[in-house]
């Protein structure tokens, strides 16, 4: 068979890849704790999802506007002033089937052959595939523990060249979870302030899910207001995930463009799933931030758990609901039978012998780590981590 050769530049994604199995090993009959998935295991609010069976029922079967839903477009400029204090139009809106396929139209839309993208790491696995299959250049900025994985300006100055076209983060960040202040923004509009000719892609799905109070959006320094594109959308903070919904916020050439990119490619997001937004939207966010409260009461516990596995260290997450510890005290050692060398083999020893799911760190960039998510219920993680900390405690 000749397939394109578009499928040899990027990879599948390693947290799918990950899930797939752990689906696999529970087929043929093993107890599998799942902590791999990126996606609250709550469900979607009653009244998102009665708005959703009204719209069934209304009949919103048709093809939708490629840019969404005008209401959708109105309530998600009400959403940006409501919570973040910023002024769009819904011109400056582009609705889609999720962050992901945001993150793609913007690309496709923004980026040549050769050019360019500063990428700080560790990373979602997503950004630097989505870059490598349009032909450009991921460039990565090593950050680590010490920094908080956060990036400084210095760094992202530093990585910056002509060939430059766009700067990729997030924050909250997906696996860190690493949240930016208003502070350390500032530090980095500024670098962005001395290169006009590069774009902020603002990646802020995780923005409900923060400990510490309030989120801050680069999108904020409004001399560099029409470079930055934010990402945004349902799936994490209504627990939406299967609903497909997301959004960019951004210039509207910009916003054009990706418009006649989706515009060949999905015809635009969901109709149902269109008006359920427009209720999430709106309405009170009470049950989003009850659930964030038990993610805030699970990350407490698993903290406390990773404390006393020997050997692994790991920062407390500020937002989104992973913990990304360093394992690499674990490399090199051997259970007598099998010898885990690095962060992959030892996501699959963990795999085999404790039949939990994580994922490697080096889906993320960041190959002394492994991502653990605490998106199962406070026995599942209780459980996973003590078969984990057992697992780990044969390896001399
Ligand atoms: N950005 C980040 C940082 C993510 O973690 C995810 C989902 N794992 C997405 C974007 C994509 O979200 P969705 O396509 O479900 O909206």
């Amino acid at each position: 068979m000749s397939l394109s050769s578009r499928l040899q530049r990027f990879s599948e994604p390693e947290t799918l890849r990950m899930a797939k199995m752990g689906r696999e090993l529970r087929a043929k009959g093993f107890d599998v704790i799942d902590l791999s998935l990126g996606e609250p295991d709550f469900d979607t609010p009653a009244h998102i999802k009665d708005a959703a069976k009204k719209a069934v029922e209304e009949n919103w079967s048709h093809y939708p506007p490629v840019a969404g839903y005008p209401d959708l477009r109105e309530a998600i400029c009400t959403k940006l002033k409501r919570d973040n204090n910023l002024d769009y139009k819904p011109e400056n809106i582009l609705v889609s089937t999720g962050a992901k396929q945001s993150i793609a139209n913007l690309i496709m839309a923004l980026v040549d052959t050769g050019d360019e993208v500063v990428i700080p790491t560790p990373y979602w696995v997503s950004y630097s595939e989505i870059v490598k299959m349009s032909e450009g250049v991921p460039v990565m900025i090593r950050t680590g523990a010490r920094e908080g994985y956060k990036v400084s300006p210095e760094q992202v100055d530093a990585a910056i060249t002509p060939k430059t076209k766009l700067f990729m983060f997030s924050s909250p960040c997906n696996p860190t979870g690493a949240v930016y202040s208003k502070a350390e923004l500032e530090g980095l509009a500024e670098v962005f302030r001395k290169h006009p000719q590069v774009y902020i892609m603002s990646d802020e799905i995780y923005e409900y899910i923060n400990y510490n109070g309030k989120h801050e959006s680069i999108a904020q320094f409004d001399d560099i207001k029409d470079r930055v594109i934010i990402i945004n959308g349902l799936s994490k903070g209504f627990a939406m995930t299967g609903y497909r919904l997301g959004y960019i916020a951004g210039d509207p050439a910009i916003v054009k463009a990706c418009e006649k990119i989706q515009g060949q490619i999905t015809s635009g997001a969901n109709a149902v799933t269109q008006r359920a937004a427009i209720t999430a939207l709106t309405a009170d966010l009470k049950p989003s931030l009850e659930m964030v409260k038990e993610f805030g009461e699970r990350k407490k516990v698993i903290m406390s758990l990773l404390n006393n596995i020997p050997g692994v260290t790991c920062n407390e997450p500020d937002g989104a609901f992973y913990v990304f510890p360093d394992v690499s005290s674990y490399f090199g050692k051997s259970d007598g039978t099998t010898k885990v060398n690095n962060a992959d083999e030892l996501c699959f020893y963990i795999l085999e012998n404790a039949h939990v799911t994580t994922v490697t760190g080096k889906a993320f960039g960041e190959d002394k780590c492994i991502r653990i998510a605490f998106t199962n219920s406070l026995p599942k993680i209780e459980e996973g981590m003590a078969r984990i900390k057992g697992v780990l405690g044969k390896l001399h």
